[in-house]
């Protein structure tokens, strides 16, 4: 069962966003050369607190951290700690979420850290941001679920392959319903396979996670003897961003993007919903 958001519900969902949006700066301000993960932990749980937001990765499962910190050849799900410094040349997802009133926001940017990236990263991490908009700009209503992972899907295969073959879209870990908890129905794949069917049709009052994981080689993945720490198979790095979408009335609202989507969503002819808190 999909759960169908009143508008009501969907205000709380935009100011849960919004306090993702302010850990999403706030940590990647802070994504400097010599800097943890765990301060990244802390910064997150901070903006936390100063929004009376609760944190929704925290004891999820048991995970430690407030967010997931995964750098290079992590894809997801790294736990933050003090052991693991940041240099200049990595590249970090950074993963977080909160709770407003009960309703729950999530997303993720990939960040730079310092400089001397090779040009592949950069084109790698705008690969992945731009299917992710592909993906928003088709959650339309009376299409189906499937026509978010075709947008996704075909959006990476219509960019120039990078020298080391092929993107990988990562197989094992997908997009998903999201509202009164984190990880709800229904799952959203990156990519079309005849074995899932077309899934529910799309429509307004639906909320949905879409977060494409790239990388520069494996599709497969592995997970690490922590239980959590997600990495490629071909140790190649990937890239992994998210945000949380509400389809309304008025069209998609990006729930955890500043400005709801607008600026992006207009690239694709896509009108973004009114944010119910401006
Ligand atoms: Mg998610």
């Amino acid at each position: 069962m999909v759960e169908i958001k009143t508008p009501e519900q969907i205000a709380k969902m935009r100011a849960a966003g919004l306090v993702v949006a302010a850990m999403h700066k706030a940590c990647a301000e802070a994504a400097v050369p010599g800097a943890s993960t765990k301060e990244l932990d802390e910064i997150a749980a901070k903006v936390l607190s100063d929004h009376g937001a609760k944190p929704n990765f925290l004891g999820y499962g048991g995970f430690p951290g407030n967010i997931c910190t995964s750098v290079n050849d992590v894809v997801v799900h790294g736990i933050p700690d003090r052991e693991t410094i940041l240099r200049s040349g990595d590249i970090i997802s950074i993963d977080a979420g909160a709770i407003v009133d009960g309703w729950h926001g999530d997303a993720a940017i990939t960040v730079f850290v310092g400089d001397g990236h090779a040009p592949e990263l950069h084109e790698l991490s705008r690969v992945t941001e731009e299917s992710m908009w592909a993906g928003i700009a088709a959650f339309r209503g009376g299409d189906r679920l499937v026509d978010i992972s075709k947008a996704i899907e075909s959006y990476i295969r219509r960019q120039p392959r990078p020298a080391t073959g092929k993107y990988g879209i990562i197989e094992e870990y997908g997009g998903h319903g999201i509202g009164s908890q984190m990880h709800m129905d229904p799952h959203l794949l990156n990519y079309v396979t005849c074995k899932r069917g077309r899934g529910p049709k799309l429509v307004p009052g639906m909320c949905l996670a879409i977060e494409p994981m790239v990388s520069l080689g494996a599709a497969t993945t592995h997970v690490l003897e922590d239980d959590w720490t997600v990495k490629t198979d071909d140790g190649t790095w990937a890239c992994h961003w998210e945000h949380s979408v509400a389809l309304t009335e008025q069209g998609p609202l990006v729930l955890t993007a500043v400005d709801g989507g607008k600026a992006k969503l207009a690239e694709y002819g896509v009108t973004a919903a009114p944010d119910p808190l401006a």
